[in-house]
């Protein structure tokens, strides 16, 4: 239990016993891709995957942290924060955006461990910024509010780490629940929980390629559906509907209509795969996975070799309603939706199928 081993690592590293112990989920989006920072609709949902930190309070303003990744320690004070370069920037942007906000914060030293693989797409990065407001939490005197933090964690990515993120990777963090995906309104930062039908299992598929997201591709999408909001007149691009958009194309340039239009229709897929789960509708959900895919891959430029792989693997196994690429893109997972006695199958075959495909392809 990773829980119990991130106790024993802080007693190894800090020599005494912590106080407390943080777990903090990764998750995986179901649909909804690149629509949060668009004041959109996502549907994620908190996996059993997570980042714990063992951690004791400290009577000065020093953070000290070892983490099992890499076997690496960081080290700073809340009174002359700093870019490291590293991982520690993600909490020092925590400490920075809960300063900002006049809040008084006290040091802590922690062990964190974490199974969430990172650059999957399954957002270690917001289980380390949420695990890190929550010790700051039980530390100083403020108290823990799921959405104040969430927010926090997603100035931290957008301002120290230089990400430009949405909210969905922290707010899945800091409010899942077990067993529910949570239809989230980004720009009113509420949501309504979705259940998976007892009858399907949602599974994770890495294709273990990875792409680092900070500074790359990622931001450039952002800016573009900021540009063709601009455009439209609008806030965001939640605000257009699609009759408006495909009237108006000839205002975008052809790449700048694509990228509008994934964003149009996910937030339209979007809720519509909340209402076929709450109908149980397990065909229709698989086919809006797909049809989200589909538009991933042509409209908005983000899948890649192995991600269109990995899911014409899963939609040719057993028991496969739907599959698509989760998360930022350009590496990482892809997300199926399994007949839940068929799932073992579905592993073993897609599987297989993947590992064929890569040889033939030379991925
Ligand atoms: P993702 O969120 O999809 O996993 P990101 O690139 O956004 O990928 O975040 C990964 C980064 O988060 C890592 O490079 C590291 O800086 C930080 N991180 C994640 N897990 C840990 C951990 N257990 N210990 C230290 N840093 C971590
Ligand atoms: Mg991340």
């Amino acid at each position: 239990m990773i829980g119990s081993d991130t106790v024993e690592a802080f007693r190894e590293h800090f020599g005494t016993e912590p106080d407390l112990l943080i777990r903090s989920p990764g998750r995986v989006n179901l649909i909804g891709e690149h629509t949060d920072y668009n004041d959109g609709f996502v549907l994620p949902l908190a996996i059993e995957r997570a980042l714990w930190i063992a951690l004791r309070s400290r009577p000065d303003d020093t953070v000290r942290m070892w983490s099992g990744m890499g076997d690496q320690r960081a080290e700073f004070s809340l009174s002359a924060l700093t870019h490291s370069g590293g991982w520690s920037d993600y909490v020092q942007g925590v400490a920075n955006e809960l300063q900002r906000t006049g809040k008084e914060l006290r040091g802590w030293e922690g062990a964190i461990l974490s199974d969430i693989p990172t650059g999957a797409g399954l957002s270690s990065s917001a289980a380390l910024e949420l695990a890190a407001a929550r010790a700051f939490s039980e530390v100083s005197p403020f108290v823990w509010d799921p959405v104040e933090m969430a927010v926090i964690g997603q100035r931290a990515e957008n301002n120290w780490v230089g990400m430009k993120c949405g909210i969905m990777d922290q707010l899945i963090c800091a409010a899942g629940h077990q067993d529910q995906a949570l239809l989230i309104d980004c720009r009113a930062l509420t949501w309504t929980p979705a259940a998976v039908p007892s009858a399907a299992i949602v599974v994770v598929l890495d294709t273990s390629t990875r792409r680092e997201l900070v500074g790359s591709a990622y931001n450039e999408r952002v800016t573009a559906c900021e540009e063709a909001a601009a455009v439209f007149g609008v806030a965001a691009l939640r605000d257009l509907d699609w009759d408006t958009l495909d009237e108006g194309r000839y205002r975008l340039e052809p790449v700048a209509f694509r990228r509008a239009r994934h964003v149009v229709l996910e937030n339209e897929r979007t809720l519509a795969m909340a209402n076929a789960l709450n109908r149980r509708d397990l065909t229709e959900a698989g086919e809006l996975m797909q049809a989200s895919h589909d538009s991933m891959r042509d409209d908005f430029e983000i899948s890649s070799a192995a991600l269109d792989a990995m899911v014409e693997a899963a939609m040719a196994s057993p028991g496969c309603y739907g599959a698509r690429m989760t998360g930022g893109g350009f590496g990482g997972s892809c997300v199926a939706l399994i007949a839940a006695d068929r799932v073992d199958a579905f592993v073993s075959e897609t599987l297989a199928r993947y590992q064929a495909a890569i040889a033939t392809k030379q991925l």
